[in-house]
């Protein structure tokens, strides 16, 4: 089996420079939550912030990057004025300056956490300039996990995996021989519809979709959470960074959340990683790696308040956005971009209550059955894959109707 990044991290040394792409997202603002308490071990060198100026100001103030980004123009304009005229950072804005913000020689590791498909080039941008990317966009590796890959071994840039059970794989796995893994387990809450049943499932709203029950996170990922399409990208992502067949990544819907997911030796020995449902956790992990912080501070997690863990195999009939996922894989790099892409645009008419529930995993089936797939090997092709896909699917939106 074969790792994603080598895990040889150039420099293991303290404090360390970093650079947070997705810094006003709820797991960039538990990143400098981490920070704030360990400022003797990490210099913030540049804060990413997309749209929300009011709050990356206030970030920017009180940890003085030399660089600043945002996503249009007119935010970076607002953002200059909003600054005291004693402190004044570079501000880049755009796609071009996410990706100069990626690589910048100051910072040896950048934290790549942008929502979906946007992080896409800033992460493909860290791994050219050979960063320790602490990964949290699952999307960048569904979508272009194969070049990655090879990016990853001409640059020698390194991986770690924020996403909790990827976390949870990768702290439970440590040096071990890879050729001891038998398989992997993920597991996954069941969002906040599992119990419900296919006919209650048709009337479900994004307000009721947004409420999940154990973690606190984005829209689009708490959509996909109870669509348990997160899952499914997330057998993706596993394959791609811990080089696993689809046969040795299940899922087990675990309620508690507390077994973060589990690793399955050729022994039979399960060793699993458990805690707290906090990212607080997982970004201190890829943050001091191979150290541990001290996290003190958070709610300590208590084994006496679980008198039993359930695990459950998941109803694929009526999640089916699981199987799709799997197919996608199985099917190729361009049917993993039209997965991506269909769901994407699938969850925000969701969101914007122009489809139904039900309707997510249907758009997504249908693009997969229509998609031909194609060869893609740069990451322009992905780009024209995804403008492609994106048509295929409102066309299919509008079928739908
Ligand atoms: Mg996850």
């Amino acid at each position: 089996m074969q790792y994603i990044s080598s895990l040889d991290l150039k420099n293991t040394s303290f404090p360390r420079s970093l650079t947070i792409l997705g810094s006003t997202g709820s797991i960039g603002r538990s990143c400098l939550n981490v920070i704030a308490r360990h400022t003797d071990k990490f210099k913030v060198i540049a804060l990413a912030g997309a749209r929300n100026v009011e709050l990356l100001t206030k970030q920017a103030l009180q940890f003085r990057p030399r660089y600043l980004g945002v996503l249009a123009r007119d935010d970076a304009l607002r953002l200059k004025q909003l600054l005291p005229a004693s402190y004044s950072p570079k501000i880049l804005w755009g796609e071009k300056g996410y990706s100069e913000l990626a690589s910048l020689p100051e910072a040896e590791f950048v934290l790549s956490a942008i929502a979906g498909s946007a992080g896409l080039l800033p992460t493909f941008s860290a791994a050219k300039a050979g960063k320790c990317i602490l990964l949290a966009n699952k999307e960048s590796i569904v979508l272009g996990g194969h070049i990655l890959r090879s990016l990853l071994s001409q640059t020698r840039a390194v991986i770690l995996p924020v996403d909790s059970e990827h976390n949870a794989i990768f702290q439970a796995l440590g040096a071990k021989n890879r050729s001891d893994v038998k398989k992997i387990i993920l597991t996954a809450s069941g969002g906040p519809f599992y119990a419900k049943s296919i006919q209650e499932l048709k009337e479900v709203t994004p307000k009721q979709a947004l409420k999940h029950p154990n973690w606190s996170m984005g829209s689009k990922i708490s959509i996909d959470s109870a669509t348990l399409m997160n899952k499914g990208l997330e057998i993706i992502e596993a394959c791609y960074l811990f080089g696993l067949d689809l046969n040795q990544v299940e899922v087990a819907i675990h309620p508690q959340s507390v077994i973060h997911s589990l690793v399955e030796f050729i022994d039979g020995s399960h060793l699993a990683q458990m805690g707290i449902a906090d990212m607080q956790v997982a970004i201190s992990y890829c943050l001091a790696y191979p150290y541990r912080l001290d996290l003190s501070y958070l709610t300590p997690f208590n084994i006496f308040e679980y008198s039993a863990l359930n695990f459950y195999p998941p109803d694929e009939k009526k999640f089916p956005c699981l199987k799709l996922a799997k197919e996608a894989f199985y099917r190729g790099p361009s049917f993993c971009i039209a997965l991506n892409v269909a769901n994407e645009v699938a969850v925000e008419m969701f969101l914007e209550g122009k489809i139904r529930f039900l309707d997510i995993a249907e758009v997504v089936a249908r693009v997969l059955d229509r998609h031909a797939g194609c060869k893609v090997e740069t990451e322009k092709d992905i780009l024209n894959l995804q403008q492609d896909v994106q048509n295929l699917t409102l066309n299919i939106v509008e079928q739908l109707k």
